[in-house]
């Protein structure tokens, strides 16, 4: 797209907002600084600290800059560059994100949603570097993707797709909040793990001393604290979510056959109890594809991977 050699990364979630100066030939962050998002100070008070963060991290750079990508927690209208994210940006409906950018900064500004994020940063330098076709899964409090084909992130009509949480793979399953019953992100997302455990979890449980004795004070992250210590029913429900993630890949897996599949998210953590089960179901489910020919493997970049993928969003014009 451009010759300039930087350009800047910014990764808006609920807690904060990073902001990191990439050099673009080297895929590299040269600087990177994050600051409290606090969205219920208002959508002008934030774009403003957005802005000032961006000018801190580009310093002396800022003349070099050829443009500047952002990843932020959707829902994001990625054609108008408007954030309508009252859920977990509290006061942020209808903000004009890349218009106030473009406008402070005179540079060309892409938005897209954080896991679309994510999935470019893993393609372009991290667990799915070199591949052509890659499914990015991102298991969290919620389940989001980003599909890379033919080298390249696919967008869909609104630029709006991958909502691979809301695959319904249960039709007794319980309702989302889509609309469906039964979704991927109902059954395997944290609060899925957490609500799992609760309703199981005895009075002297591991998972429930974990959380204080207080049984709405467990999560996803005591269960798989739970299971690392060798709690047989953490295990279980951690090995019961990998199923469902399983099921939903394997879907995947015969749509599109990617060569790589990325799985991210704090979940993941839990990957020694998921791993397993996911890899056995898909495996089991997906007979018609290559599956020797596929990896199915954790996301690499931790925290780099939303502002490395919002870089490379503006750098291949991907928005
Ligand atoms: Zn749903």
């Amino acid at each position: 797209m451009m010759d300039a050699h930087y350009v800047i990364g910014v990764d808006i979630g609920g807690t904060g907002m990073s902001a990191a100066l990439v050099d673009a030939g080297g895929a590299r962050v040269l600087q990177r600084e994050t600051i409290p998002t606090e969205a219920a100070r208002g959508p002008e008070d934030g774009l403003r600290r957005l802005g000032d963060l961006i000018e801190r991290v580009a310093a002396d750079h800022l003349p070099e800059i050829s443009g500047i990508g952002i990843g932020c927690t959707g829902p994001v209208d990625c054609e108008t560059g408007r954030i309508h994210n009252p859920y977990t940006l509290p006061t942020w409906d209808d903000v004009p994100l890349t218009d106030y950018l473009e406008t402070r900064f005179k540079l060309p500004t892409a938005l897209v949603n954080d896991a679309h994020a994510a999935a470019l940063g893993e393609f372009w330098v991290g667990a799915g570097r070199g591949c052509q076709h890659m499914i990015y899964m991102t298991i969290s409090t919620g389940i989001g993707g980003g599909f890379i084909l033919n080298g390249k992130l696919y967008r869909g009509a609104g630029l709006l797709s991958s909502e691979v949480g809301h695959m319904a793979l249960d039709p007794a399953g319980p309702d989302c909040y889509c609309g469906a019953r039964g979704c991927l992100e109902m059954l395997a997302a944290g609060p899925a793990i957490a609500a799992q455990a609760v309703a199981q979890v005895p009075d002297d449980g591991l998972i429930l001393q974990l959380a204080g004795g207080d049984r709405t004070a467990i999560t996803a992250r005591q269960v798989g604290e739970a299971a690392a210590q060798g709690d047989a029913l953490a295990r279980e429900v951690l090995a019961e979510a990998g199923r469902w993630v399983g099921i939903g890949l394997a879907s995947l897996l015969n749509l599109l056959t990617p060569e790589v599949v990325v799985l991210g998210g704090g979940v993941m953590n839990a990957h020694a109890y998921l791993m397993p089960t996911i890899l056995e179901t898909v495996k089991a489910r997906a007979a018609l594809v290559p599956f020797e020919r596929i990896r199915i493997t954790r996301a690499a970049l931790g925290a780099d991977a939303g502002v490395m993928g919002a870089a490379k969003a503006i750098l291949s014009n991907e928005y």
